[in-house]
């Protein structure tokens, strides 16, 4: 594309340092300019109309135009625009949100640490796995363990967490003490012959076996998103969770279920633990909490982990963790906005109703000669694409494939991220039947394009 001298493009190439975009490529094409946003769509700069197929990021759950969420907004600039909970200060939007949050919890918790993003979330998860092992007299008990494709933030700790080669590469990462075990899909991982269940199986010995290696005294923590999204939407295995819990029961690890994507209803449940039967100590979440029309993030903690946190202030005087805007005003008067419409509106039977009809035309694609697999649940689901169907083989990731499959699903009215092979979908949660369709059939389109320019 041609960049105009002076025009927005031109000015974000020449000030604008992106998030996850090719540093060097960004210079000559600049961006994709978004200047409005209609229920599930998003309009360019040029006035072109695209569907938003990943949700933003995974997180614009309500679409782009939800009026009550900037009533909500604008009611708390009016009122309180900031104020801190530092120092036992505390406002009333985050103590009912809180509240709320401890009301739809999937498994008993105590307490909301509120934060601003997910990694934020996810940092302080692991700052309170420590925590709470000096507090119970545990130190030694420091190591955790992510697995390999998660998708856990990008600060220090939580890129550490995260099981990405980009997310490490030359940025010195992970930090000590952060362990990496098995991914579990089973496209690319399972060995022939062995049913998904043995897979299963084959996954929490082996991360049997890494405990054991490591010593079971040293490992304090088990970091999983229920369904892995970033990573390559990676559906667990059935029976994965259970044989993973079994063993982390066994010696004594806490479980940190990571519902940055999955809570609020992307599955078809409320939390994505309850799609597998997970029983977590911790469970961070952001992205839907808000749909996204306000960074925030929460970390709910159980009451064993609290309890430690309240011996550890009989220690030292205090808790000291926190950030400026944890709980801002604004941030959690519209996360309350939003769980209201979601209940108001049933969102979770929302995407129980037209969720069979997403993944039989993602599975339908299955068929098409350029994909591999096609796997998803409820609201999110990827194609992965591959050179040879029969064999796996993928492509060379230097011809980028799913970037290219992006850009043509642009082309023809589609916003999506390619996620290394992935072609994914994950739409706001309002999408409608008739949105579906017309989603997958541009993005069949998308697919057809490829496969052309990739022969
Ligand atoms: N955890 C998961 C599962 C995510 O998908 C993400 C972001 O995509 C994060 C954590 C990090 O969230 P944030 O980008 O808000 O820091």
């Amino acid at each position: 594309m041609t960049i105009l001298p002076n025009s927005l493009e031109a000015r974000d190439a020449a000030f604008v340092l992106h998030p996850y975009t090719n540093a060097s490529q960004h210079l000559q094409d600049g961006p994709l300019v978004i200047s409005k946003g209609e229920g599930i769509y998003i309009i360019d700069s040029d006035g072109n109309k695209y569907i938003e197929g990943l949700g933003g990021l995974f997180c614009a759950s309500l679409g782009f135009s939800e009026q009550r969420l900037v009533d909500a907004a604008m009611r708390q600039m009016q009122e309180l625009p900031f104020y801190h909970s530092f120092g036992g200060k505390s406002h009333e939007t985050a103590i009912e949100l809180a509240e709320q949050l401890i009301r739809l919890a999937p498994v008993p918790m105590s307490k909301v640490f509120f934060a601003n993003s997910g990694s934020e979330a996810n940092d302080t998860a692991l700052k309170l796995v420590w925590y709470y092992h000096n507090a119970i007299g545990k130190p030694e008990k420091k190591k955790v363990i992510s697995r390999w494709r998660a998708y856990h933030g990008v600060t220090i700790a939580s890129a550490s967490l995260t099981g990405l080669p980009n997310n490490h590469r030359d940025f010195d990462l992970p930090i000590d003490g952060v362990l990496h075990t098995d991914c579990p899909e089973y496209y690319r991982y399972g060995l022939s012959g062995e049913t998904e269940e043995e897979f299963a199986t084959r996954c929490a010995a082996s991360l049997e076996d890494l405990i054991l290696a490591e010593g079971p005294a040293t490992i304090g923590a088990f970091f999983a998103e229920p369904l892995m999204a970033s990573g390559g939407c990676i559906v667990p295995p059935p029976t994965y969770y259970d044989k993973i819990q079994a063993v982390l029961r066994k010696y004594d690890i806490l479980l940190i279920a990571d519902e940055v994507i999955c809570g609020f209803g992307r599955l078809g449940t409320m939390f994505g633990s309850e799609s597998f039967g997970m029983q977590p100590d911790m469970i961070s979440m952001a992205k839907q909490l808000s749909a996204a029309y306000q960074p925030i993030s929460a970390l709910m903690i159980n009451e064993k982990v609290h309890a430690a946190i309240v011996a550890e202030s009989e220690k030292i005087g205090t808790f000291g963790h926190g950030f400026t805007y944890s709980g801002h005003p604004v941030a959690t008067a519209v996360a309350l906005e939003t769980l209201k419409i979601y209940e108001e509106r049933d969102i979770v039977g929302h995407v129980q109703n037209v969720a069979p009809l997403f993944q039989r035309r993602l599975r339908a694609l299955a068929e098409h000669p350029l994909v591999g697999n096609a796997r998803g649940r409820g609201l999110i689901g990827t194609l992965e694409l591959v050179r040879n169907k029969e064999t796996k083989e993928p492509f060379n990731p230097a011809n980028g494939v799913a970037i290219h499959a992006g850009k043509r699903a642009q082309a023809h009215g589609v916003v999506t991220r390619a996620m290394g092979d992935n072609y994914s979908l994950c739409p706001p949660l309002i999408i409608t039947e008739a949105q579906i369709n017309d989603m997958f059939d541009r993005s069949e389109k998308a697919l057809d394009d490829t496969y052309t320019w990739a022969r």
